[in-house]
């Protein structure tokens, strides 16, 4: 199965996505935003450290994100399929996740939808427009850099969950 990176502004409905992909097709959802939050909810060392960052909805430092996220793509059950989402979120991560693949040599409830509506301490509107701001100057100009790869697929999320799920799927199969 080809692993996926969703690149997408804040609440564009990559988790969504994520979740439906996981369900069909077995894939693993690797967040880096939810391994940050699991820290911060454990109270460990880092999680006390990093725990202001993250709710002010700035970036937390490439080396903790990237500690995490190779500490999870050593799990075995990325084998088959993984999707990253929230990384690489700027082109130093991006450029880290290529070495990092090479060297791990690895291939409430919604009205509409039903589901599961939970607040996060980020998820307001002062710092959805830190984390909006942060995506178009750090995160945007990464697309260029798989544009170049040639694996860049852009996907038209103006429809609903299911038509861009259906696209997606076109782009996967
Ligand atoms: P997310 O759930 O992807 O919106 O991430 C929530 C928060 O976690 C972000 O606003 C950042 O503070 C932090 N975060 C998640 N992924 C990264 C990353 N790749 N680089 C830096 N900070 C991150």
């Amino acid at each position: 199965m080809k692993n996926i990176i969703f690149i997408a502004p804040p609440a564009a409905g990559k988790g969504t996505q994520s979740d439906l992909l996981v369900k069909k097709y077995g894939y693993v959802h690797i967040s880096t935003g939810d391994l940050l939050r699991d820290e911060v909810n454990r109270k460990s060392e880092l999680g006390i450290k990093i725990a202001d960052i993250m709710s002010s909805g700035e970036f937390v430092s490439d080396e903790i994100v990237t500690e995490l996220l190779k500490n999870r793509l050593t799990q075995n059950d990325t084998n088959n399929g993984f999707i990253l989402d929230g990384y690489p979120r700027n082109l130093a991560q991006a450029n880290t996740l290529d070495a990092l693949l090479s060297e791990l040599d690895k291939e409430g409830y919604c009205d509409d939808c039903g589901g599961e509506l939970i607040s996060r301490s980020d998820d307001n509107e002062s710092t959805f427009k830190v984390r909006f701001d942060a995506y178009i100057e750090n995160t945007q100009p990464i697309l260029e850099f798989y544009r170049e790869k040639g694996i860049l697929n852009i996907i038209d999320n103006s429809g609903t969950p299911d038509n861009t799920f259906a696209l997606i799927e076109s782009v996967i199969k």
